[in-house]
């Protein structure tokens, strides 16, 4: 601004000094005008030299601006200093965008990045080893014609990337891949692939080692818990100091029976799919026959049952699941409620929800325990399960039933005051015949598999 002025203050006293030399010389007008010209020169020239400064190649950009003093030298000045700082910038970026690279390269898993279109942008090197994209090749390619997979499409045509997705490598069907995808910027994707093949094996490992296990102890119980059996039943025979070791030999094989059928179950919820084929099952009646089978065992405990529910509400699922996964809540909720209890059965189906719910007016389950009852194996208190008989495994299996049916199982307890177990399943799961219920079609016959 100083120099603005300055520069103004030049041109007038130009034109006054040309507009008193023109008076002495009789011809004011001429001499201002080429005062004028002059002054318009001299701005010519500078632009010029700022033309040529600016035109050198990149390679000399770096040279200090021409000489100048006055407005042009300002301008010089701040173009110099602009030019610096931009340099300065972009040197900063170009830094961190090859430390990302680098790092990125080292990885074991592949990144890619995704445009908004689907199409590939960036990866690493890991992704060629992956996923045998080729650079530049590759370059702007639709991932899913890369990729192809119905169900890689789906996932990532999805858009809800909570969960990662698993599939065999292209190419490659002994290695297992695990994709997640992020979304950042305008609708553009992160995607992370880790190689997951020996994950994978030791999974399957430990899955067949568990159903080969229980399976193999299978036998055994039984030959055991048939002698036991028949011991039992001539205990007169017996001397009286073996009378009170032998009936607990005999819980204590029924016990060892039930975490073997329990974990044979849950074996076989991990290995094998779901059934295409699934069953309309009426809830009313699923419910009656749990309850009957439920207090038939629990008879001593003389607990008040109440079921509500639409008798014409059906849900589809696989009916020997199910029937194991609601009769395991209820006959928790019978084996932890004091005698004469009250256990209630209900199911609600709505277009947002369709819940069936367990509820007992037992001793209800503190709060921090809550997040870890489905693991296996987790009890609140140890001797109080095994003196019920538990095994530890009842709600796993609920848990697993619940997954292969797309539904959660949500656990509300006030401690000292009773507990709700609600199995959240999609609404499209329930059926709702108004005429009456359905006949019911049985695929295979229910089998209490429960954890009792
Ligand atoms: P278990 O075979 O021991 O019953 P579960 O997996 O079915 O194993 O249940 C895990 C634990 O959750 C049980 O040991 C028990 O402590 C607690 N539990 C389950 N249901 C109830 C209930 N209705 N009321 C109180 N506690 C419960």
């Amino acid at each position: 601004m100083q120099n603005w002025r300055s520069e103004l203050n030049r041109l007038c006293v130009l034109l006054f000094l040309a507009g008193v030399l023109g008076y002495f010389l009789g011809h004011i007008s001429l001499v201002m005008l080429t005062s004028l010209f002059l002054y318009y020169l001299i701005n010519l020239y500078q632009l010029r030299r700022f033309n040529q400064w600016l035109s050198r190649d990149s390679s000399e950009s770096d040279s200090e601006p021409p000489v100048s003093v006055g407005l042009w030298g300002d301008i010089f000045d701040g173009i110099y200093r602009l030019q610096k700082q931009e340099r300065k910038a972009s040197s900063y970026l170009a830094n961190i965008i090859d430390k990302a690279q680098e790092s990125s390269s080292a990885l074991e898993m592949a990144v890619i990045m995704i445009n908004k279109q689907g199409n590939l942008d960036w990866w690493n090197f890991a992704a060629e080893k992956l996923l045998g994209f080729q650079y530049p090749k590759d370059r702007n390619q639709s991932i899913t014609n890369l990729l192809r997979d119905p169900r890689f499409s789906e996932y990532f045509h999805n858009g809800i990337y909570d969960e990662t997705f698993k599939m065999k490598a292209p190419g490659e069907s002994n290695k297992v891949l695990d994709f997640q995808i992020a979304l950042f910027g305008e609708n553009e994707r992160l995607m992370i692939v880790r190689d997951i093949t020996q994950l994978h094996r030791l999974e399957s490992m430990r899955k067949d080692f568990v159903g080969n296990v229980s399976h193999e102890l299978g036998t055994p119980i039984t030959v055991i818990k048939g002698y036991l059996e028949a011991i039992l039943d001539n205990l007169d025979e017996l001397d009286e100091k073996w009378h009170i070791p032998m009936q607990q030999m005999q819980q204590q094989s029924m016990r060892m029976e039930n975490i073997v059928r329990d974990l044979l179950m849950l074996s076989s919820l991990e290995t094998k799919g779901l059934t295409k084929s699934q069953d309309e099952i009426n809830l009313q009646q699923l419910f009656s026959e749990i309850e009957s089978d439920t207090q038939q065992m629990f008879k001593d405990k003389a607990h008040s049952f109440e079921i509500n529910c639409d008798p014409s509400l059906s849900i589809i699922g696989k009916r020997s699941e199910l029937y194991s996964a609601i009769s395991n809540l209820v006959s928790n909720a019978a084996k932890y409620t004091a005698s004469g209890g009250q256990i209630e059965l209900s199911a609600h189906a709505s277009e947002t929800s369709f819940d069936i719910e367990v509820r007992d007016n037992g001793p209800g389950i503190e709060n921090h325990h809550i997040p870890r009852l489905t693991e296996r194996f987790y009890r609140i208190d140890g001797s109080r399960s095994s003196d019920t008989g538990g095994t530890g495994l009842g709600l796993a299996i609920v848990k697993h039933v619940l997954a292969r049916h797309d539904a959660e199982l949500e656990i509300e307890s006030k401690f000292g005051e009773g507990s709700r177990f609600i199995c959240k399943l999609p609404p499209d799961r329930a059926i709702l015949h108004p005429d009456g219920p359905k006949a019911i079609e049985i695929s295979e016959p229910a089998e209490a598999e429960g954890s009792e």
